[in-house]
């Protein structure tokens, strides 16, 4: 256990816990700095520091984690002490959210025209107050009895070379790294080693102002933290984590502070935040 997550997600975007809930379950838990970091969104920030006040030996530090694409997957980059009211984020974040509402509809029509209609009114209705995404059309498709699973929704129709799939528009990492920077915020890469080469990719961004990765990452193995220790000592960046806690299984999933998240990463993250104009 740690006294430090510097990950963990809500109902702003794929968690089960509302913010306020995450804020008392990292306080009751003996923390003392979280991370707000929701997909896309920065809509949990303010009620999640609000519910912070109640307990005052417990940090809240604002950030995002942002969906980027390259040709050869997803790579996440989270954004520490954003400005979460500057117009050029809450822009961009409009415009990959349309981007993502576009692509929906677009497999929607594709999918009509494969005599497997689907209601876009239901898709956004299972997307609930989250960003409407694949899983959600699959969903849909299950429910028309289309398919019989939702991962044959994936394997038949929408993964990248199914006959329904539709490109959104794409954002490069070192694109989000630069608006992270501009909108006063640390830029950390997210879990490195589900990126194709993380080492190509570390180099690449640290050119752009990376300045972290997460090492102590939910269920990352010794290995794999001294592999990322070392990479994050050769670029001079910040070894952060977090448990990536979204609330979904509790048999399964890492809790909230259980990444053994050294003290220093935070303290480091405040030193720069601090510096700042
Ligand atoms: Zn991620
Ligand atoms: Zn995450």
């Amino acid at each position: 256990m740690s006294s430090v997550d510097l990950h963990i997600h809500s109902t702003a975007s794929d968690g089960k816990l509302s913010p306020a809930e995450v804020v008392r379950k990292s306080a009751e838990a003996g923390l003392t700095v979280i991370a707000i970091t929701d997909h896309d969104t920065v809509n949990g920030i303010t009620p999640a520091l609000e519910a912070a006040k109640a307990f005052p030996r417990l940090k809240v530090i604002p950030g995002i984690e942002i969906s980027t694409d390259t040709d050869k997957g997803e790579v996440h980059v989270l954004g520490y002490f954003i400005d979460y009211t500057h117009p050029e984020l809450q822009v961009a974040l409009q415009r990959m959210r349309n981007s993502r509402k576009e692509r929906a509809q677009k497999m929607i029509a594709k999918l009509k025209k494969l005599g497997l209609p689907i209601e876009w009114a239901r898709v956004q209705e299972i997307a609930g107050s989250g960003t409407v995404g694949r899983p959600h059309i699959a969903q849909a498709m299950l429910e028309k009895g289309y398919i019989s699973t939702i991962k044959e929704a994936f394997t038949r129709y929408i993964s990248w070379s199914g006959p329904a799939y539709a490109e959104r528009t794409k954002m490069s990492p070192a694109e989000i790294v630069s608006l992270i920077l501009r909108v006063n915020g640390v830029p950390v890469l997210a879990h490195p080693l589900t990126a194709a080469n993380p080492e190509v990719m570390i180099a690449e961004l640290k050119e752009h102002g990376l300045v972290g990765i997460e090492v102590y990452y939910d269920g990352c193995t010794a290995e794999e933290i001294n592999r990322l220790l070392g990479l994050a000592d050769k670029y001079g960046l910040i070894a952060t984590g977090g448990s990536d806690y979204h609330g979904l299984d509790a048999n399964t999933e890492t809790m909230i502070g259980g990444s053994n998240v050294p003290i220093e990463a935070a303290e480091r993250l405040f030193a720069l935040a601090k510096q700042r104009p």
